[in-house]
């Protein structure tokens, strides 16, 4: 076994860390005032021209798109250390495009939609939203209720969509539809491309979430799409949304791994600094015990993400390890944020500080693409052989 990074992709990661700490964390202060007076946490048009023009020109979009439409096809390795480094801001900030839809549009797309959709989202040129949840269906997806039926040559699409991400701004939203009701998440599930502006797509509100995070509650109201639209084999939309979901999983563990990393780093630059009772809270048993704790469960969860990461590589889905460290990384974070913010006493307790921020991203990711518990679950059901 060799547990070291191929060079390539160890000079990546220090890459992102430069960009990291040269472009977005100069930018934190701003966005952290901006939160605490109520706004949105996000860079103005401004803020974000230049990021993204060095992020470019630093060869950083396209990570993991084909080559044949400009990716570099950075396997999912080399990706573990992107978003690790990416998690140490709260700045919300991502290389184009968002892997995610772009695993999901690599295993669908024929050849209109890969020019049509795939290339210009893989150069970055445009955005994407994923319409899976309902408000009577979130962790149990396969019981969503929104339909779509085939009128002559279009798709009708009818129902209700809660918590979609970027479905105001994005260019194209792939929204799941049951198109038979009869065969359920095997076979009776399906995708569809759903350009911004098309009618019936009606965006309802906007709604605010944990670390100045946004979402948005959509109907489908005879919502009409041409039948080019169908993403996929009609009734099978639930096997790459799944592709979909683990990317987002594994991403997801990574950043938490690197919001850990940031906070345990805290910890150790402050814990020396700061006296009590006649000595540095570094000299405190409690305190190193959370440092050392912190520190092993970050290298635990850094192992199985590289170990989840490589099983995909090889074509394997690896969605018992994804489920694993989408769990443990989450909860880690969550754990370790907190043990910061206490080192921290009330000045951890501020939004002069960007911990509270970490622990609000930290703990709206124990929800989305599975709850913790539904995780558990998958998990254990698998070891028990249930069905
Ligand atoms: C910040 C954020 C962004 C999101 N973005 C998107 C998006 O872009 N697109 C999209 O489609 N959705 C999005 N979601 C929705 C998200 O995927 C769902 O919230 C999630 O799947 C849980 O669904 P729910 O909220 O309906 O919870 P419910 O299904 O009502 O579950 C509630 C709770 O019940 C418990 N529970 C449920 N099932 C089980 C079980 N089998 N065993 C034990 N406990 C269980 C869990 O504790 C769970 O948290 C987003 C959510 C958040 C918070």
């Amino acid at each position: 076994m060799d547990f070291a990074l191929a060079d390539e992709h160890r000079m990546l990661k220090d890459l992102v860390a430069r960009f990291v700490r040269e472009e977005l964390l100069p930018l934190e202060r701003v966005l952290m005032e901006r939160e605490a007076s109520g706004q949105e946490l996000a860079f103005t048009d401004d803020e974000r021209a230049p990021i993204d023009k060095k992020s470019r020109e630093l060869g950083l979009w396209g990570l993991n798109a084909p080559e044949d439409v400009g990716g570099s096809d950075m396997p999912e390795v080399a990706m573990i250390g992107v978003y690790e480094e990416l998690g140490k801001t709260i700045a919300p900030y991502e290389f184009p495009p968002e892997s995610p839809n772009l695993r999901m549009l690599m295993a669908t797309v024929n050849a209109e939609q890969r020019a049509q959709y795939l290339a210009p989202y893989a150069r970055g040129e445009t955005t994407s939203a994923i319409g899976i949840s309902e408000p009577g269906a979130g962790a149990d997806p396969a019981s969503m209720t929104t339909h779509a039926a085939k009128h002559g040559s279009e798709w009708v699409i009818n129902g209700r969509k809660i918590w979609i991400s970027k479905a105001a701004e994005a260019d194209f939203t792939i929204l799941m539809a049951v198109t038979d009701k009869s065969k359920g998440a095997r076979g009776g599930i399906s995708a569809f491309l759903i350009d911004k502006g098309t009618p019936g797509f009606k965006v309802l509100r906007k709604i605010p979430m944990l670390a100045g995070h946004v979402t948005y509650e959509v109907a489908l109201e005879d919502c009409r799409v041409p039948e080019s639209k169908l993403l996929g084999q009609e009734g099978h939309g639930f096997a790459p949304m799944q592709i979909r979901l683990s990317t987002r999983r594994l991403e997801m563990a990574c950043t938490c791994i690197g919001m850990s990393q940031r906070a345990l780093d805290m910890m150790c630059e402050y814990a020396p600094q700061r006296v009590t009772f006649g000595v540095p809270l570094a000299e405190h048993q409690t305190i190193q015990w959370w440092i050392a704790d912190a520190a092993t469960k970050i290298h635990a969860g850094r192992l199985m993400a590289y170990d989840a990461a490589w099983k995909i590589d090889q074509g394997g889905a690896a969605r018992t390890e994804v489920s694993m460290v989408k769990v443990y990384a989450t909860e880690m974070a969550w754990e370790i944020i907190d043990k910061a913010m206490q080192t921290f006493g009330a000045m951890g307790m501020t939004k002069e500080m960007p911990l509270q921020l970490m622990a609000a991203k930290a703990r709206n990711m124990r929800i989305y693409d599975g709850p913790s518990e539904v995780h558990r679950w998958v998990i254990a059901r698998k070891l028990l052989k249930l069905r």
